[in-house]
């Protein structure tokens, strides 16, 4: 990622980390006023693809014991059912607790 790009015109260097709040064309370009000399150039921008290795990890859910890759984990999703002291469950499991918990708060509001 870029923070900086250098005007055409007088070289100083252009603060951009506030450019692409606006959004791109869809030819990734824009136009940026010079801070410095005040001309217009414009900008292209090449964004390169970025991967997010993780691991894979197969977790066993608490609740039922199925082995699952897409574990829930209390404090990383939300809203993590309160009323499950298993802090790792599957996602069906997660469902589940999920309507439970608003079951039980509908018939707390009666
Ligand atoms: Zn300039
Ligand atoms: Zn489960």
């Amino acid at each position: 990622m870029f923070d900086t790009t250098e005007c055409p015109y007088c070289e100083y260097e252009n603060d951009m980390s506030d450019a692409l709040s606006d959004g791109l064309s869809s030819d990734n370009t824009f136009d940026w006023e010079c801070e410095n000399c005040e001309e217009e150039f414009e900008v292209f921008v090449e964004f390169d693809p970025v991967y997010y290795p993780s691991k894979i990890v197969y977790e066993k859910c608490q609740k039922c014991g199925t082995t699952t890759r897409d574990i829930c984990e209390k404090g990383r999703i939300f809203p993590y059912p309160a009323h499950y002291k298993e802090t790792k469950i599957c996602r069906p499991c997660f469902h589940k607790g999920y309507l439970e918990e608003l079951e039980m708060e509908e018939k707390s509001h009666v």
